[in-house]
C-alpha cells in the first residue's frame, strides 16, 4: 500500500534518508525503531506531505506523491492530487494537537463534516462509536483542557479514525505522556490493531507494544534500514550488531 523507492531527504548537508526503499502492504502493521535522529519521524512527515523528498518516489496505494497522470502524461502533483492521496492517511502525533476551544465531539466531527461532507448527525453517531472504542464515551461534551494527556491522546486517535483512513501513522504517541497514562493509550491501539484491518506504520520506543502489534519491524540507523524482520526475530535474535546495541540500550 505504501512504497518508498530510492527516497532521499536532506536538510542542507544533512542526509536524513539515503536512497531508502521499503514497502508496507495493505493491512500490514509495521514499526520503525532506531536511535534518535535516524529519520523515522521524517518518513511519516513525508507521507503526510508535511515535507517534500529531494529524490526518489513515494507511492500510496499506487499514487505517487510527486506526480500525477493527466491525459496519459505524468505531470507534477498539484495540491488537489496531494489532498486526495492524503485523505487515505490518518496521523497521530506525539503532542495531541486537539483544538482546545472545541468540545471532544467537535474535535472528532469537524473534518468529517467539513471535508468529507458527512451530515452532522452521522458524524455525531460515528464520534460516539469511536469514543466507545477508545473508552471515553462519557467525555463527548468535555473540552480537551478537562482531560488528562492520555485521554486527550485517545481522543486524537478517535479523531484520526473518524476520517476512515486506510493507513494510520503513529509518531511516538506515548512519549509526551506521564508514565501511568501510557498503558491505557497502548491498550486502545492494541485493540484497534486486532479488531480492524487498518494498515499501521508506527514510530515508537515502546518495544513490548511493537512486539505485540507489528507484523514487521524495521530497524533504522542514519537514514537506512539496518535490519528488518518479524518482531520475534528482531527482538530475540537480532542479526546485526547495530540492532543488538540499540536494543540493549533501550530494553
Ligand atoms: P527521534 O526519535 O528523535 O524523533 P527520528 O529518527 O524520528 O528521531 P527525525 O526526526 O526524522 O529522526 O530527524 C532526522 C534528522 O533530521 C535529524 O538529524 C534532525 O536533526 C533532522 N531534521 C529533522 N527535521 C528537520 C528540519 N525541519 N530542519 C532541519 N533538520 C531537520
Amino acid at each position: 500500500y505504501i512504497r518508498f523507492e530510492q527516497v532521499v531527504k536532506r536538510y542542507g548537508d544533512n542526509v536524513v534518508l539515503d536512497h531508502l526503499d521499503f514497502r508496507v502492504a495493505e493491512g500490514e502493521r509495521v514499526t520503525l525503531i532506531g536511535p534518535s535522529g535516524s529519520g523515522k519521524t521524517t518518513i511519516l512527515r513525508l507521507l503526510m506531505t508535511l515535507e517534500k523528498a529531494n529524490g526518489g518516489v513515494i507511492w500510496v496505494n499506487g499514487d505517487s506523491l510527486s506526480h500525477m497522470r493527466r491525459g496519459g502524461k505524468l505531470v507534477p502533483a498539484d495540491e488537489k492530487h496531494l489532498r486526495s492521496v492524503r485523505s487515505s492517511i490518518g496521523m497521530v502525533f506525539q503532542q495531541f494537537n486537539l483544538f482546545p476551544n472545541m468540545t471532544v465531539r467537535r474535535n472528532i466531527t469537524e473534518a468529517p463534516v467539513h471535508v468529507l461532507g458527512v451530515s452532522q448527525d452521522e458524524a455525531d453517531q460515528r464520534a460516539g462509536e469511536l469514543l466507545e472504542l477508545v473508552g471515553l464515551a462519557e467525555k463527548i461534551d468535555a473540552h480537551p483542557t478537562q482531560l488528562s494527556g492520555g485521554q486527550q491522546q485517545r481522543v486524537a486517535i478517535a479523531r484520526a479514525l473518524a476520517m476512515r483512513p486506510k493507513v494510520l501513522l503513529l509518531d511516538e504517541v506515548t512519549s509526551a505522556l506521564d508514565p501511568e497514562l501510557v498503558a491505557g493509550v497502548l491498550d486502545v491501539l492494541r485493540n484497534i490493531a486486532t479488531t480492524t484491518d487498518i494498515t499501521m506504520l508506527c514510530v515508537t520506543h515502546e518495544m513490548s507494544f511493537a512486539r505485540d502489534v507489528s507484523h514487521r519491524v524495521l530497524m533504522f540507523d542514519q537514514g537506512r534500514i539496518v535490519e528488518e524482520g518479524p518482531p520475534a526475530q528482531i527482538f530475540s535474535e537480532p542479526r546485526e550488531e547495530r540492532t543488538r546495541s540499540f536494543l540493549q540500550a533501550v530494553l
